[in-house]
């Protein structure tokens, strides 16, 4: 069992492919169906010199993933790290077209990566960095191809610099090149939130489906960064008690419940959530099986595994992080009743609000907060009711449900195209 797991949590290409070949049997797609999306329709590997600030010049390893464009412009992140792999932005490029198809986007699935460490660069190089990889990848980039974002290690900064190099390629503005841009250069209002409002959203219509009320509902959020904070904040808002909060120094357990907006302020102030008066410092093993109603994984992948699986005692588990959940505990957790609300369906909101910025710099009209909000909801709440549908006719988990009403859209898509004959 330890080996399957670990070839399975470290080989995303071939659980991506899995996934897709799954879906595409339990739907009963003809086999030119997962031909066509078992890999992606277009990769481009680029080589970028960068001027070091020691005065040599260094060359880096970049790539770009579009893997399936049936219905629309692609669209995926762009990951700075060392340990960045084709592979591995090939997989990424594949989740993207699942999670874009699951919400209803006129997207496709991208996804870009450079081999490099940003931690140990200077701003400058990164800023030639960031401007060297789009201008590689400029030829099949563009509002129209293919639309990038951030992922890990890059940011609202790096958006912006890559946005003006290609507008300077160009010669005029394309803000709709790349979303995640800081808001003074068309990045849309709503858009740090968007992960962790998604994520509440899903969760408070599980608890409907089930009958839990949520004012009278526990919760505890492993991991106290962007998703997992808002999603604590936003929960606690909508009456429910969040017991237990972690980072990756341990987490607080209040059986009360904690005041959320006071335990961010003191992780701003002391940098972590230890130490919050009035709470028992706890670990993160212990938080996932901690007696809740809701379990919200918002930190790192592969936390719930055949080991403390069966330990878990809520009813309803959010997976706002990438990942959180092995194979193994997935279907653990199913045998014991507990509704998993898949990662591709509950932290879309990131990528539901990349696509109102899109629309937005399309358009050039700008939403207020509410109304991005709102539209977020819709979206999302829609999304999750597609999902739930598909998981009680069929009798399958949520997660195979996502999947199937995901790879359904794509394919009715390519069929209405012309691309399976
Ligand atoms: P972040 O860096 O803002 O926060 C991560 C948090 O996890 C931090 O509080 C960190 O201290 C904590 N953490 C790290 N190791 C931990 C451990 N072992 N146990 C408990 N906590 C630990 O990152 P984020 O943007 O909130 O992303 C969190 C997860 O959500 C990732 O899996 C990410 O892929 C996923 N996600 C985020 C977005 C988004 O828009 N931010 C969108 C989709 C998915």
């Amino acid at each position: 069992m330890a080996d399957v797991l670990v070839k399975e949590t470290t080989n995303p290409y071939e659980i991506v492919k899995g996934q897709i070949r799954h879906a595409c049997e339990a739907l009963e797609l003809p086999e030119i169906a997962y031909e066509l999306l078992k890999a992606p329709k277009r990769f481009l590997e680029v080589q970028i010199p960068v001027r070091m600030d020691d005065g040599t010049v260094r060359l880096f390893t970049g790539y770009r993933s579009q893997h399936n464009d049936a219905l629309g412009p692609t669209k995926g992140g762009i990951r700075f790290h060392p340990a960045v792999h084709p592979d591995e932005v090939r997989a990424l490029s594949m989740w993207m077209t699942l999670k874009c198809s699951l919400l209803g986007l006129p997207l496709g699935g991208g996804k870009g990566g450079v081999v490099c460490n940003p931690k140990e660069m200077s701003e400058r190089e990164l800023e030639e960095l960031s401007r060297g990889y789009i201008r590689a990848i400029a030829p099949i980039v563009g509002p129209e191809k293919d639309v990038p974002a951030p992922d890990v290690y890059t940011n609202p900064q790096i958006m912006a610099w890559m946005m003006d190099e290609y507008s300077r390629l160009e010669g005029r503005n394309v803000f709709g090149l790349i979303t995640g841009k800081p808001v003074e250069v068309g990045g849309s209002l709503g858009r740090s939130e968007a992960t962790g409002r998604g994520c509440v959203v899903t969760v408070a219509r599980a608890a409907e489906r089930i009958g839990l009320d949520l004012t009278r509902a526990t919760v505890a959020v492993q991991g106290f960064g962007n998703a997992g904070s808002v999603a604590a904040r936003l929960i606690a808002e909508r009456g429910a008690r969040v017991v237990a909060v972690s980072d990756s120094k341990g987490g607080i357990h209040a059986p009360g419940g904690l005041d959320v907006d006071a335990v961010l302020r003191h992780k701003r102030e002391s940098g972590t959530v230890l130490g919050f008066p009035g709470a028992r410092e706890i670990g993160n093993e212990e938080l996932l099986t901690l007696d809740v109603d809701i379990l919200i994984p918002a930190a790192l992948e592969n936390q719930l595994t055949a080991e403390n699986a069966p330990r878990v005692r809520a009813r309803i588990v959010g997976e706002a992080a990438n990942g959180p959940t092995t194979p193994e505990a997935d279907a653990i957790l199913r045998r014991n009743g507990v509704l998993v609300i898949p990662d591709v369906l509950a932290n879309a909101g990131g990528v539901t609000v990349s696509y109102f910025e899109w629309v937005q710099n399309l358009y050039n009209f700008y939403w207020t907060e509410g109304e991005v909000n709102q539209r977020l909801e819709e979206m999302m709440g829609r999304a999750f009711d597609r999902v739930y549908a598909m998981h009680r006719e069929r009798g399958v988990s949520m997660r195979e449900a996502a999947d199937m009403v995901a790879v359904q859209r794509v394919y009715d898509a390519m069929k209405a195209r012309g691309w399976l004959h």
